[in-house]
């Protein structure tokens, strides 16, 4: 075994006996904060990692800080002995609660070791404590592959000391199955967001929004530029992002407000000279607040989202069928930009393949990027960007009812290459169609 991959929705349980090196183990491949000990939920209930007679209330310290992490989503490790079949039962149950994935990781090591390490460290546990977690660890391996974990995966002393061993989290796959609240690019258009949330039935808590059904909004990229007020979509959709009641991927305007946040080199244009109009008229400190913020959220996003286990798959530019489970440059500018030739039209835009004609996957893709006057399903893909900033409408597609929910432009914020113009033409057609519908 070289390399175990993990979705970002795990729930990493260790099990081994004690001194066989877990938190050792934990410490080398995750950050800190991921890490849930025992032990030391143990030294924060009773001041002592070796008082047994807290147990209780030490392992409900434990999986009360493992469930409010799965509550926001984030990856977490439980580091304990989970030598029991109850121990593994219960963490198996709190994974599932969250729709996260369970891995169980065994640690097979042999017994001289554990007794050894032991020894060699400061807090000791009895010999014969040792002894007796080994027959459970014997035990253990026995019927661990039936108990119902997502993966299990035994490691050796030899696999942890392999040079090419890891283990690497997929920031781009999520487990959670829904309810989800797809939203196309918002582009600077927060009224719009704000009254899209409410109808979708989203309520604001402190500084952001959430559904009292725990239902999650998926961000497809491409939150500033254009719209009149992008840094405070920006914010929303941290703060959604920070709270567990939303997911973020990147989009090509994302790219490029990152870059010009570093310092580089790039043309202000298409949507982009209004937000740099904002975050200059920022004070110095919040216009540094919001930089480190908006790289930091860009930095860690995946470029596309594999969700409810395959069944469904968002990416703001699309993404061909070969394409999915795969991160490479090839696959990253396809997320940002579609499937471009590198030609572009007579209006200056870039001339796209049109994908979604020749796609014939299981997963159903829903993306946005290339604005289209209507929401509609092409081979279970869909475009739901119809063009809020230029008059459009901001579209959200309700998973897994495969509803449409939208809130119209409350103005024309930005004309590209006619789009708005043509969009009215459309909504005023569509107004006189509903005023008087054809027989
Ligand atoms: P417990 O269940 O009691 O918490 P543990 O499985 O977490 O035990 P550690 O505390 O990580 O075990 O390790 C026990 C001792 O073994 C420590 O002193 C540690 O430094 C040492 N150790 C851990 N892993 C290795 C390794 N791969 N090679 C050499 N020494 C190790
Ligand atoms: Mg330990």
């Amino acid at each position: 075994m070289a390399v175990i991959s993990l979705p970002r929705t795990t729930l990493l349980v260790l099990c081994g006996v004690p001194g066989c090196g877990k938190s050792t183990f934990a410490t080398r491949f995750f950050t800190e904060s991921a890490i849930v000990s025992s032990d030391r939920c143990r030294v924060v209930v009773s001041d002592s990692e070796t008082n047994m007679a807290a147990s209780g209330e030490a392992f409900r310290l434990f999986r009360h800080i493992i469930e409010r992490r799965l509550s926001l989503g984030r990856f977490t490790v439980a580091d304990s002995t989970a030598l029991t079949k109850k121990a593994r039962r219960d963490l198996l149950n709190t994974g599932r609660k969250y729709g996260f994935n369970v891995a169980l990781l065994v640690f097979d090591m042999p017994e001289e070791i554990c007794l050894a390490r032991n020894a060699g460290r400061e807090r000791r546990v009895i010999k014969s404590v040792i002894a007796g977690m080994h027959k459970a660890l014997r035990q253990t391996l026995k019927t661990v592959r039936d108990e119902g974990f997502d993966e299990v995966h035994v490691i050796s002393e030899h696999d942890i000391n392999g040079s090419s061993f890891a283990i690497k989290i997929n920031s781009h796959e999520v487990t959670l199955p829904g309810p989800f609240d797809i939203i196309g690019d918002v582009h600077g258009c927060c009224d719009e967001l704000v009254m899209l949330l409410q109808k979708l039935g989203y309520r604001k808590r402190f500084n952001y929004y959430t559904h009292p059904e725990a239902r999650k909004a998926v961000f497809l990229g491409d939150i500033t530029d254009r719209g009149p007020r992008s840094l405070d979509s920006f914010w929303l959709v941290k703060n959604m992002a920070d709270a567990g009641s939303a997911f973020y991927i990147r989009g090509n305007h994302c790219r490029k407000l990152s870059r010009y946040l570093e310092g580089r080199n790039i043309k202000i244009a298409n949507g982009l000279e209004k937000t740099v109009a904002e975050i200059n008229g920022l004070p110095d400190d919040e216009r540094e607040y919001f930089r480190e913020e908006f790289i930091n959220l860009y930095r860690e996003a995946p470029p596309y989202l594999i969700l409810d286990r395959g069944r469904l798959v968002v990416s703001h530019g699309g993404i061909r069928e070969e394409m999915i489970g795969e991160v490479t440059e090839r696959v990253r500018n396809f997320c940002f930009f579609g499937d471009v030739t590198g030609e572009v039209t007579e209006e200056g835009l870039p001339v796209r393949r049109d994908w979604a004609k020749d796609y014939s996957g299981e997963a159903l893709i829903v993306y946005a990027h290339n604005p289209v006057p209507e929401a509609v399903f092409v081979n279970n893909t869909i475009d739901i960007d119809q063009g809020c900033a230029m008059g459009g409408v901001l579209t959200a597609l309700r998973y897994p009812e495969l509803e449409i929910v939208q809130v119209p432009a409350f103005e024309i914020y930005y004309d590209r290459a006619g789009f708005a113009s043509e969009n009215q033409a459309l909504r005023r057609q569509n107004e006189l169609l509903q005023d008087d519908p054809p027989s």
